[in-house]
């Protein structure tokens, strides 16, 4: 670890003005502090952003709910709100990590949280993402966690988040702040695919600060489910999640929503797979089409090959369990 000054700004507009490339925010520290140890992040400057007032759980006029990017992921996941207008949101997050990581980690972190890969944590061995340039150990390594969707030829990581998963499925907005002023970026559009570019894994600029999530107006309160297939019951980063949002209309479904976590660079949707939903009966045979158009174009690497049908049965299962609307 270098050393690094620390500063613990009070104001957002003080925050923003302290940002630059050399500086990195630090709310829980819960994934920020692991990469310093590592030698992977190397700031300058450390700005603890614990003292800005980023902390409530608000109803937006529109029906939505804004949440404060230092919302902690305890807090965000038994808030009564949360649990009765966004339960998919609370799952989601209860599916990840630790209690105790939980209670330290933030929205605004578990947002930016970095990649699981274990060649971007090791500092020996050369990593597009860590080190642009220096190659990807991991396309002919051990690349049994990686991607199988949307990968390139210069990173084939995965995002690592729970919460994003069912924040994509939800169509959350971030609404962020930077010297240009605010700006929300649909969930969709925040994090990136890797293309030539691995070192960026969302659009946020060095200088913006996560504000809030919002969610819109609750849909999805009795037809959902998340679920996380993963090689420990607990304490394990997702092989492959699926955040599933269904509305009914009797039998047949009328709204459907999909997003998959560790299969790519950011939670991965697909419009056709929930369009060829729309109007179908909830069963089997739907559920596989589905499944089917969500896994389109999927490019196992050595060790992967086993993703493309844990995922195949793992949509399937959540959309079985979510059209039933089985209480999770
Ligand atoms: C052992 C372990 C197991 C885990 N398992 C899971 C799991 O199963 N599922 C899961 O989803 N997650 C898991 N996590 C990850 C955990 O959820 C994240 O570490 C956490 O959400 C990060 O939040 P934080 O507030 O601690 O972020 P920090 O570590 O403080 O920051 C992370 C990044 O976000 C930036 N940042 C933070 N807040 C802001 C802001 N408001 N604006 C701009 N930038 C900001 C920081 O600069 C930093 O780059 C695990 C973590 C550990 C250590």
């Amino acid at each position: 670890m270098i050393p690094f000054a620390y500063s613990k700004p009070t104001a957002v507009d003080e925050a923003v003005k302290m940002a630059g490339p050399d500086a990195r925010f630090i709310a829980g520290g819960t994934n920020l502090l692991d990469l310093m140890k590592e030698n992977v992040a190397r700031p300058e400057r450390l700005i603890d952003i614990n003292a800005l007032p980023l902390r409530d759980v608000e109803t937006t006029a529109t029906g939505g709910l804004r949440v404060g990017a230092l919302v902690p992921n305890s807090d965000l996941a038994w808030h009564p709100e949360v649990e009765a207008r966004y339960p998919l949101l609370s799952q989601a997050i209860l599916a990840g990590a630790s209690p105790q990581l939980r209670n330290m980690a933030t929205t605004g972190g578990n947002l930016l949280q970095r990649t699981r890969c274990y060649y971007f944590y090791d500092s020996a061995v050369p990593c597009n993402k860590r080190e642009p340039g220096s190659g990807c150990p991991a396309k002919e390594g051990v690349n049994r966690i990686h991607a199988i969707l949307g990968a390139s030829d210069q990173c084939v990581a995965t995002h690592p988040s729970d919460m994003c998963v069912a924040l994509a499925a939800l169509e959350a907005e971030v609404i962020v702040t930077g010297p240009g002023g605010e700006r929300r970026i649909p969930f969709a559009d925040f994090h990136r695919l890797p293309g030539d570019q691995p070192e960026r894994d969302n659009v946020l600029e060095a200088d913006e600060l996560i504000l809030a999530v919002e969610l819109p107006a609750e849909r999805f309160t009795t037809h959902y489910a998340y679920l996380k297939l993963r090689d420990r019951a607990s304490y394990a980063f997702a092989l492959v999640s699926v955040a599933a949002a269904l509305e009914m209309d009797g039998d047949r479904i009328s709204t459907a929503r999909i997003a998959l976590g560790g299969v790519a660079h950011k939670p991965w949707r697909v419009a056709e797979a929930e369009a060829l939903l729309v109007g179908q009966l909830a069963d089997q045979a739907n559920f596989a089409k589905a499944a089917d158009a969500l896994l389109r174009g999927a490019q196992p690497l050595e060790h992967n090959a086993f993703k493309v049908e844990l995922a195949h049965g793992a949509i399937i299962r959540a959309l079985g369990e979510a059209a039933g609307g089985i209480t999770q």
